[in-house]
């Protein structure tokens, strides 16, 4: 399945949907989640057309992958949760439930997080 150019992240990343922005550089972009699951809820996003951790693991550059995943330490470590501590996650396909057909790492913080799964989800 082709990437779809119209689906809401690749709209934030044209500014064509606003966004609360915490974060960009060369190979991320980042902003608040606007439903969040906790206190702070931002999601980092590749600027690259990838839709999955699938698709970016099997088909992104090496400069693109390493600059995506230091940009996600950046972005925690400037939303100051690197020692209280912090949660990422990244769903895929379908029993991942991804809503968003564009990568994202969701980095959630600011209270004891608890259970990693609900356990009747
Ligand atoms: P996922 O289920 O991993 O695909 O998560 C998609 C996330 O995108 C959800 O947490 C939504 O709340 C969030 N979301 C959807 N549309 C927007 C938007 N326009 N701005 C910010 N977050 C969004």
């Amino acid at each position: 399945m082709a990437y779809d150019t119209e689906n809401v992240f690749a709209k934030v990343l044209r500014g064509e949907i606003p966004c609360a922005k915490v974060y960009e550089d060369d190979y991320a972009f980042a902003f608040d989640d606007i439903n969040p699951q906790a206190p702070i809820h931002v999601l980092v996003i590749p600027k690259g057309p990838y839709q999955s951790i699938d698709d970016f693991s099997a088909n992104g550059s090496d400069a693109e992958i390493s600059g995506f995943f230091r940009a996600v330490g950046a972005v925690a470590r400037k939303l100051k949760l690197a020692k209280p501590g912090y949660r990422i996650l990244a769903n895929h396909g379908a029993d991942g439930m991804q809503e968003v057909p564009h990568f994202h790492i969701h980095i959630f913080g600011g209270k004891k997080l608890g259970a990693m799964l609900r356990r009747n989800g």
